[in-house]
């Protein structure tokens, strides 16, 4: 079985002086067959309101659970996916995914629910993005405004002209547009006059020091300041403490996900969320 394959491909490997590379093949032999075999699924971190912690909407999360090696990080596995390109077939059946969800849920509840899905610069250099994107809409009666995908500006670096087209094509759609890990890409901000973006996503990093150093609060409150400048909402990512949710609604910070609210769920863990929340 896979067991003594996993096994004896560590040890090979420790013996080895090509350990990463051969390490790397491996799981992209294993993540080539996660789709075909199901292995993949997605958690929804809830998105919520810093004034009230209402739910506002959801994030989209990839996981995998291979059958010998168990769950696997996305740290692991999405840089492995993005150099082998399989995050192509792995991103499309995200967003197919998350769109089936998202039809199910407004179905069942009555209301749109929102679900945002990370997208690699990979699927934004691909021409058939835009054809996907409707295709899933129409298929799973996603109401517009309901999906919404996170880019990372590092994404929006090369290709600029192909990308600013392919954008204002999929926010016709009236599909929104956020920008994932805001503050970490190497950029200028030129590019947030010329892409229709509607929210910014202040990175983990500069929220994880807010109540302990001033560098990370006056990074994190220039942010919320800039998008609100360009009208733009604003979500802080990975909130875990009290102490920092204080420190953001005292910036008057839109939005924010976090373990303090929830870590990622379940979809049977948010149709109980919005059963409750009905
Ligand atoms: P991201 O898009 O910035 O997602 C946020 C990450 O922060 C998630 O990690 C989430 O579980 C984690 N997180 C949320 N709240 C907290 C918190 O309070 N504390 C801490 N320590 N962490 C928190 P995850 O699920 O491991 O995903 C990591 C990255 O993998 C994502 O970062 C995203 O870049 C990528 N990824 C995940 N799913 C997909 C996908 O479907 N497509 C693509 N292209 N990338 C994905
Ligand atoms: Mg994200
Ligand atoms: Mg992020
Ligand atoms: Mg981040």
């Amino acid at each position: 079985g896979g067991g003594v394959e996993v096994d004896e491909a560590v040890h090979f490997f420790s013996a080895s002086r090509h350990t990463a590379l051969e390490q790397r093949l491996t799981l992209e032999g294993h993540l080539r067959r996660a789709v075909e075999r199901g292995e993949l699924r997605l958690v929804y971190q809830p998105k919520v309101t810093v004034a009230e912690e209402r739910v506002v909407g959801f994030e989209a999360l990839l996981r995998w659970t291979h059958p010998d090696l168990g769950a696997v990080s996305p740290a692991e596995f999405i840089p492995v996916a993005e150099r082998s390109g399989l995050i192509l077939p792995i991103g499309a059946w995200a967003l197919e995914q998350a769109c089936r969800q998202i039809g199910a849920w407004t179905a069942a509840f009555g209301h749109p629910v929102k679900v945002a899905v990370n997208l690699s610069p990979r699927q934004l250099y691909q021409k058939t993005l835009l054809e996907t994107v409707r295709r899933c809409l129409d298929q799973y009666r996603v109401p517009p405004g309901s999906l919404e995908l996170e880019i990372t500006e590092t994404a929006l670096m090369s290709r600029e002209r192909e990308v600013d087209l392919l954008l204002h094509a999929i926010r016709a759609l009236g599909v929104d547009l956020a920008i994932d890990d805001f503050g970490t890409g190497y950029s200028s901000l030129a590019y947030l006059k010329r892409f229709p973006v509607s929210r910014l996503k202040v990175d983990r990093t500069f929220v994880r020091d807010l109540g302990r150093d001033e560098d990370s609060a006056a990074i994190a409150r220039s942010i919320v300041n800039l998008a609100r400048g360009l009208k733009l909402k604003v979500v802080a990512e990975g909130v875990e403490t009290a102490t920092q949710l204080d420190v953001l609604r005292g910036m008057a910070c839109d939005e924010y996900q976090g373990f303090l609210f929830s870590k990622p769920l379940e979809a049977d863990d948010v149709r109980a969320l919005l059963a409750r929340a009905r």
